[in-house]
């Protein structure tokens, strides 16, 4: 009982960056896997484009390869009609060198995508010579990956070139966490269901966490991200995102700027952190791994690898209810789960020795995609009235059959959608540069007081503190685990 596959408009889409690892991992699987679910019309095109000397066949070659390691059961026969619809054109985004070809090859009367899977640096470069060879018209659309930007400075910047070429409305900021099952479906178990939304505010909300556990460290990416941190890695887009979509006011319909509106006022009510409401962390060397530093090839580093931060959103719905967030590597497992706790019941019939019960609302993206409602019921047999807390499995997994156990990859659904035309799930401009507004002040603060982040063990939960924001308000962070 999953939803009937309905194909896209035929269209020529452009990797830039068709050559490198998330085009491999991500983005060809994730187009493959649409070809063979039947969503691709028989004309659709995929043109890679990167410096690398190649031609039609040698990416072709170059796709069959990262097919086999990331999609190893895919048929060899679907293989072959996929990569029959690839092509390539050596272009440098800083040169002129391709881009007539490139030109040359596009087709009218077909959507046109143009998928920047490219260093940050380039995009601009990128948008102004589509613009220049003619290649963005009204109909085509533009798809960012991120990071987009490092601060509110530069994300202005980029918004300023991208506008500067394309409309707003043909501009795809991806964030692949909202490309995940789960988080549409608490859109549609939030505005869906009369059960949700009354109790969804601070009168029946006594906090909600946000996790994004990771267990591998920086590796090879280490002089990246010392640049950067957890902050501007996952605080500012994946966590901010989660934040918006769980606190956001119902949109008055779901339309991409009824909703990227309401997300906006989530940004734009967050109050400003108190200093102690953040702990950051970086991870020390075990007798098998290099610490943070080792990893980083910087021995002062100052970046932070874990954090952890209490929130408030000043406004009618939220006053009183905190939002703990907490991302990090090297942590005991790999989770990122939204848990939404609700208060005790006012009074107990049953006695003060049965304990506290309380409703929690999980909802996990990975490893697994899933929701359960944990809720109070009476210990079956004849022991007396014992009450027991069970989750509820609101994934549904048995009533929607054994198909919807294949949930498509977040990049699958976000590609068809820029394809469909439809930005719901993508980040407006505006919303970007509110997240670095908020975000901007955070970081300078611990810079200007050169802020020392506490050494965590790999595998644990972080630094000590982290724990203690919430012992010190009378609350317990959920374990880390798959
Ligand atoms: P990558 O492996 O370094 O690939 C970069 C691609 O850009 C290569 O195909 C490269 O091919 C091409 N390129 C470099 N300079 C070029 C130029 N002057 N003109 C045209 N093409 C050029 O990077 P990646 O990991 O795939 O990441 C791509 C983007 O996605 C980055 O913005 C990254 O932050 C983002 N991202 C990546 C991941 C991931 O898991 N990898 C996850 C999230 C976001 P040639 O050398 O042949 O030109």
């Amino acid at each position: 009982m999953v939803s009937r596959v309905i194909p896209v408009d035929s269209f020529d889409l452009v990797i830039f960056g068709g050559t490198g690892d998330l085009a491999r991992r991500k983005i060809l699987p994730a187009l493959f896997r649409r070809f063979v679910a039947g969503q691709m019309q028989e004309e659709a095109r995929i043109i890679g484009a990167a410096r690398s000397d190649l031609d039609d066949a040698g990416y072709q070659e170059f796709v069959r390869e990262a097919l086999a390691e990331f999609v190893p059961r895919a048929e060899p026969a679907q293989v072959d009609a996929f990569v029959s619809r690839l092509g390539y054109v050596p272009v440098d985004a800083r040169g002129t060198n391709g881009w007539e070809d490139l030109a040359k090859r596009m087709r009218t009367g077909v959507i046109r995508a143009f998928y920047l899977s490219v260093g940050p640096g380039l995009f601009g470069d990128l948008a102004e010579r589509l613009h220049q060879y003619g290649m963005a018209d009204e109909d085509s659309r533009i798809v960012v990956e991120k990071p987009f930007g490092r601060d509110l400075e530069s994300a202005k910047a980029l918004n300023e070139v991208l506008v500067g070429a394309f409309d707003e409305s043909q501009i795809y900021r991806i964030d692949h966490y909202l490309g995940k099952e789960t988080v549409q479906n608490l859109m549609a178990v939030r505005f869906g269901n009369v059960l949700f939304e009354p109790l969804w505010n601070s009168q029946y909300v006594d906090h909600i966490q946000i996790t994004v556990a990771e267990t591998v460290g920086v590796g090879g990416r280490g002089g990246y991200y010392d640049k950067s941190g957890a902050m501007r890695d996952m605080v500012q887009n994946h966590l901010m995102q989660l934040l918006c979509l769980i606190a956001m006011e119902p949109p008055s319909k779901f339309d991409p700027d009824a909703v990227r509106d309401e997300k906006l006022k989530v940004i734009r009510a967050l109050d400003s952190v108190a200093h102690h409401h953040i702990v950051r962390g970086q991870y020390a060397a075990t007798k098998d791994t290099a610490s943070y530093r080792e990893d980083a090839e910087n021995p002062r580093s100052f970046t932070e690898s874990f954090i952890a931060m209490k929130l408030h959103i000043s406004n009618w719905r939220w006053a009183g209810t905190p939002f703990y967030l907490r991302t990090g590597k090297r942590l005991r497992a790999r989770s990122s789960e939204i848990v939404v706790v609700f208060k005790d019941a006012p009074h107990s019939i049953f006695g003060a020795d049965q304990g506290t019960h309380r409703n929690v609302l999980t909802i996990q993206l990975q490893p697994n995609e899933g929701m359960t409602l944990d809720v109070t019921i009476k210990e079956p047999g004849p022991g007396g009235m014992r009450l027991l807390d069970v989750p509820l499995d609101m994934t549904f997994a048995e009533a929607l059959g054994p198909e919807a156990e294949e949930v498509p990859d977040a990049y699958e659904r976000l590609i068809m959608d820029v394809i469909r035309g439809n930005q719901t799930l993508f980040m407006r401009g505006d919303e970007v540069e509110a997240a670095w507004a908020w975000t901007d002040p955070l970081i300078a603060g611990w810079q200007a007081r050169n802020d020392v982040p506490d050494p965590y063990d790999t595998g644990s939960s972080g630094p000590e503190d982290a724990l203690m924001l919430m012992h010190r308000d009378g609350r317990r962070w959920r374990d880390i685990r798959e």
